[in-house]
């Protein structure tokens, strides 16, 4: 198979669809590796690194998509990309395709496109594998982020989360003990703090409790408990999913008010609303912003500041699947594999996902 990897265009998106361990995978198995030039410099790959494993450079993204049988990539293609789609095309990439511009989906179901999504790849326990590493990138930079934020140049209390010998420690409290709250938890306690976490499945916080060997305080998660852990932090943490729904707003503005001025909130789950009343997404450009005297991080990507990282965790788990389709063709893939069958959002004209069928107005 053909397999073209594109530069990104998206403003400010610094990931790349396949690294040189993907590249070489398939020019091993005798699969022709299209490369755009450059597209791995955000990600500090050079074109020499893909040409070492025996992919091909080309000049221009026109090139990799008339190309390609496959596109593999990290956003949803964007409206200067349509155009570029070729009939029966396969692109396996984030799509999310009930939120963005309605007028890709046309143009996939008019072209007869492929469209894979990393987003619906789903196991059968209902896991998301390929939204899990950007989950643990986005917590574990939570309190990086949230340290840097209670410095006192930066609008914080000017508060230490290790604190010293004799002094106290930073509190952080957790709400959601997911992927993004685990990862998070696990930096406050590496840096020293002293961590609570919250949530209100208590066979997670089974797990958590004896993981965390005592380091963590896990209680459940209600409007009491959540009230007397925010006031008494110095940075809270919203890590909280509801599957398919918005984040409920677990932190009201009048609990906010009680923080001590100079404290910190990082809403991790901004993406879906944000669990904390007073949030509202913002960017890398302009991160923070302070309500009430605390200083609020909303950044709606949080992985995108980190594009080397997320670029090598992204494409450890899409790997496989990329390879996958490659060796056995799109059909025998599916059928042979339930997660992928999910990834599939549309295919020869029509809309195969239920979601995004009823959201779009689409025949399922
Ligand atoms: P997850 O499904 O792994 O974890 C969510 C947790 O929230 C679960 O343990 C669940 O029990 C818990 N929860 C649900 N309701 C709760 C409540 N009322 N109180 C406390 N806990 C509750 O999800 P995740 O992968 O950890 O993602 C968390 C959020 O982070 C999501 O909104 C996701 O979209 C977002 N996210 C944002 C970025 C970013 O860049 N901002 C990046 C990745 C993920």
């Amino acid at each position: 198979m053909i397999v073209g990897v594109p530069k990104e265009i998206k403003t400010r998106e610094y990931r790349v669809g396949m690294v040189p361990a993907g590249a070489r995978a398939l020019t091993a198995a005798g699969h022709t590796v299209l490369i755009e030039t450059n597209a791995g410099a955000g990600s500090g790959i050079p074109d020499s690194e893909y040409q070492r494993v025996g992919a091909q450079i080309v000049k221009s993204a026109d090139e990799v998509w008339s190309r390609a049988e496959m596109i593999v990539k990290v956003k949803e293609p964007i409206a200067p990309e349509y155009e570029r789609i070729q009939n029966g095309q396969i692109i396996y990439t984030y799509f999310h395709l009930a939120g963005v511009d309605p007028e890709l989906t046309r143009t996939l179901v008019k072209k007869k496109a492929s469209a894979v999504a990393y987003e619906t790849l789903q196991m059968d326990d209902g896991s998301l594998p390929l939204l899990k590493p950007m989950s643990e990138v986005a917590g574990k930079m939570a309190i990086q982020v949230g340290a840097t934020c209670l410095e006192k140049a930066h609008g914080g209390k000017g508060i230490l989360l290790s604190g010293v010998p004799g002094v106290r420690r930073g509190r952080v409290a957790v709400i959601g003990g997911g992927v993004v709250g685990t990862c998070a938890a696990k930096v406050a306690v590496g840096m020293g703090a002293e961590v609570t976490l919250l949530d209100v499945n208590l066979d997670r916080l089974t797990y958590l409790d004896d993981v965390f060997l005592g380091r963590v305080a896990t209680l459940n998660s209600d409007s009491e408990t959540i009230a007397r852990a925010v006031r008494e932090a110095d940075l809270v943490i919203g890590a909280v999913l509801i599957p398919g729904g918005k984040a409920p707003k677990l932190v009201p503005e009048a609990l906010l008010k009680e923080m001590e001025p100079g404290s910190v909130v990082v809403d991790v789950a901004v993406d879906q609303g944000g669990c904390i009343e007073t949030c509202r997404p913002t960017t890398h450009d302009n991160p923070t912003y302070t309500v009430h005297g605390v200083v609020h991080y909303c950044v709606a990507n949080m992985p995108g500041a980190v594009p080397q990282t997320s670029t090598y965790a992204l494409t450890n788990t899409t790997r496989p699947y990329a390879r996958k389709i490659a060796e056995m063709g799109l059909v025998e893939a599916i059928k042979s594999d339930r997660a992928l069958a999910r990834a599939l959002n549309t295919y020869d004209g029509k809309v195969t996902y239920e979601a995004v069928a009823k959201d779009l107005g689409y025949d399922y």
